[in-house]
């Protein structure tokens, strides 16, 4: 296979960094151990997160590829690092909720754990200084966050996305309650655009619970210091590689 450069540092995120490469459509994704929560104000080390993360990001953008959902996955690189399609990502995030948890309980004033009967799609503005706002579909149109092609796009991918990643879980006695999902538009030649999948689906993306224990297995066990933080990483990555 025609080897790939790595070239110089582009953008380093609170958790990522990215790195350009010779090939001018694909870029090179770092997977650090650092570790922050609540816009930043707490921050840390989970050793060998980064490890955790590239893999299981790696493994169900395989899952998703294999079913259909356009994803910037490439192939794992080495223990920290993917490539991926270079994308222009949209400054939204994506979340899906199975089960109030998180955000929703806070804002609806719901008991974590509270099962819903139908999944709920929120859209928040990528924007740390306002604390990544819960926005609504007119505020995305109106905005121009997205065209509406596109939106359309990203909820039925996301609704998808959901359906795939639960039956996963479920497979290895995991509840998954919620994620967290970044899309962007890449380019496939000079006119045309699509919506893709990018960014990372780890821990610390997504709320997964063990089935029967309900014990945390994410990055709630860092954010609520509740222990055996990189121990729930591994568990993770643990059971995702125990089945084909
Ligand atoms: P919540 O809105 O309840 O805080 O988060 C919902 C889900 O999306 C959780 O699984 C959470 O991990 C993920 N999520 C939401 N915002 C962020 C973010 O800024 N960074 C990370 N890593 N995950 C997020």
């Amino acid at each position: 296979m025609n080897t790939v450069k790595k070239l110089e540092k582009i953008y380093e995120g609170k958790a990522k960094i990215l790195y350009s490469t010779n090939r001018p459509k694909l870029l090179i994704q770092y997977f650090k151990d650092d570790a922050t929560a609540f816009d930043a104000t707490k921050r840390g080390t989970i050793l060998e997160k980064g490890i955790f993360n590239n893999k299981i990001s790696g493994r169900l953008f395989e899952l998703l590829q294999g079913k259909g959902i356009p994803t910037h996955f490439v192939r794992i690189l080495n223990d920290r690092e993917m490539l991926i399609k270079k994308i222009e990502i949209l400054p939204l995030e994506v979340t899906v909720r199975n089960i109030v948890a998180g955000g929703m309980s806070k804002l609806l004033g719901l008991e974590e754990g509270i099962v819903l009967e139908r999944p709920v799609l929120e859209y928040h503005y990528k924007n740390d200084s306002l604390h990544d706002p819960l926005i609504n579909d007119d505020h995305i149109l109106a905005l121009k966050l997205a065209k509406p092609k596109e939106l359309r796009k990203i909820k039925m991918l996301s609704l998808k996305i959901n359906d795939i990643l639960r039956s996963f879980f479920s497979e290895i006695g995991i509840t998954l309650v919620d994620f967290k999902l970044e899309f962007g538009r890449y380019a496939i030649n000079a006119q045309r655009r699509t919506i893709i999948l990018g960014d990372e689906i780890s821990p610390d993306t997504c709320r997964l619970w063990d089935s029967s224990t309900k014990e945390k297995l994410d990055k709630d066990r860092f954010r609520r210091d509740l222990g055996n933080v990189k121990e729930a990483y591994q568990q993770i990555f643990k059971r995702i590689f125990s089945i084909k």
